[in-house]
């Protein structure tokens, strides 16, 4: 009987602690979500960046003024030092307005097409180039048509593939990365490509491709997806064989200096081990780099501002990286990474936003499957945001500028997904502008990222 006392007793003492336990991160978790959803400061960072600095591509006069804002904002946050960290990056220029028409004088009114030169391309010059265009739905034709290519400008007609879901950008930017350098191979002259979006609408979206070095680098548009649909109609009707004229002024200067912008908390227990949150400050040069990626921007900078407004005191050392050149160079993410490898820094985990500030899910997983294990044990904390989806991806990066990491330390990665089917319809596109962005929507981004660094902060990983 005694016995039976004593163990119910015990049992009881131990549930309570048990639950004391609990009841102490959901608190704190609470207050994190309460301080971000009733007081967050994300949404008028992001105004400020969008209105007052605007786009922000590398090397351009909006990236020093961005890194400016950058430092500003984070000391205002609260961090304990904000430092610049300094890589070279390229320097790309638009030039004048891109232009794509027929001008056969046989007809008045002849069609002109929504173009925007894509990034690290070379240009055509004020000459233009004046051919015949090819169009063609995706490599496979362009292979099989080889012998029909030479001189003529290949379109690349690829729709954004609607049925992938999350998977259609990664599906259809092939043709915008590696589009240029495959017809080039076959004495294409230039290269039109079909938007990577999901939009259906006069919006030309840029974006980066990379020259094979060994092939003629020759001239890149991107064209809108109605432009792409007209385009196609009149190459197979009332312009069949007319020549179309294309001109853009875009050209490669010498690499130019650039910076990360880093602000930290300094950790209570475990100084030396780095918690790294980021998105990159850079942008494309249209619209305002609104959810890409100043969304990302603000989310990390609100995570630091939350942490030190609420006064908890992190464990490890929190570091949010603003990173360089994410979009034409990815020199901010590979510099940081080298920087933390030189100084044998001890790296736990890493977690980037770039995907857009769209309803939180949960975040991909790229770890191992015992530090997978750990992460699903912590689903209860998400549940009450909707965004328990853990994905797990071994030893798979969860972001662009983090990856790096991943490489030189086998770093835990976070990618913080998002509903994710509206991103891409103003990606590096003139709608990309902080009108677009819903504020409940981004705050409840944060509340989860700031979950996640907490819990992983105080029980490791
Ligand atoms: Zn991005």
């Amino acid at each position: 009987m005694r016995k039976e006392i004593m163990t119910t007793i015990l049992f009881t003492v131990f549930t309570f602690f048990l639950c004391f336990a609990q009841t102490d991160d959901s608190l704190m978790i609470r207050k994190i979500s309460d301080e971000i959803l009733l007081r967050g400061k994300a949404m008028d960072n992001l105004y400020t960046l969008c209105k007052t600095v605007g786009t922000r591509l590398s090397g351009s006069a909006g990236m020093y003024k961005a890194e400016a804002w950058g430092l500003q904002v984070l000391k205002e946050a609260g961090a304990d030092n904000v430092y610049l960290q300094q890589c070279m990056v390229p320097h790309w220029v638009r030039g004048k307005k891109e232009f794509a028409g027929y001008r056969t004088k046989k007809r008045t009114g002849d069609p002109s097409f929504d173009v925007l030169a894509i990034g690290n391309s070379v240009g055509t010059g004020n000459k233009g180039i004046l051919a015949r265009v090819i169009e063609v739905k995706n490599f496979e034709e362009l292979n099989q048509r080889k012998d029909e290519v030479k001189g003529k400008i290949v379109f690349y007609n690829y729709p954004f593939n609607k049925t992938l879901l999350k998977g259609a950008y990664g599906d259809a930017v092939r043709y915008r990365s590696n589009g240029a350098s495959a017809a080039a191979k076959y004495g294409a002259v230039a290269v039109i490509v079909r938007s990577v979006t999901g939009a259906y609408d006069n919006n030309p979206h840029t974006g980066a491709l990379r020259y094979a070095d060994s092939l003629p680098k020759i001239p890149a548009l991107a064209i809108s997806t109605r432009g792409a649909e007209k385009l196609s109609a009149f190459i197979q009707g009332t312009y069949k064989n007319e020549d179309l004229f294309i001109r853009s002024n875009c050209e490669m200067l010498p690499d130019t200096v650039g910076h990360n912008v880093i602000g930290e908390l300094k950790g209570s227990e475990f100084p030396d081990e780095f918690i790294t949150i980021g998105g990159h400050l850079d942008s494309w040069d249209q619209g305002e780099g609104a959810s890409d990626d100043g969304t990302g921007i603000v989310q990390s900078i609100e995570l630091l501002r939350v942490f030190k407004t609420i006064g908890y005191k992190p464990k490890r050392t929190i570091r949010i990286v603003l990173f360089a050149n994410e979009e034409n160079g990815l020199r901010g993410g590979t510099k940081y990474a080298e920087e933390a490898k030189l100084k044998n820094e001890k790296h736990l985990m890493a977690m980037e936003s770039d995907g857009g500030a769209e309803y939180p899910r949960g975040f991909g997983c790229g770890m191992t499957k015992a530090q997978f294990a750990k992460v699903q044990g912590w689903t209860k904390y998400f549940e009450p945001f909707d965004a328990a989806k853990f994905t797990f991806n071994e030893g798979g990066g969860g972001g662009a500028d983090i990856g790096p990491l991943q490489t030189n330390f086998k770093t835990a990665q976070f990618g913080l997904s998002t509903t994710g089917q509206r991103y891409f319809d103003m990606h590096h596109a003139a709608p990309d502008v902080f009108e677009k962005v819903n504020a409940q929507e981004l705050n409840l981004c944060v509340v989860v990222m700031a979950t996640m660094v907490y819990l992983v902060d105080n029980y490791g990983l």
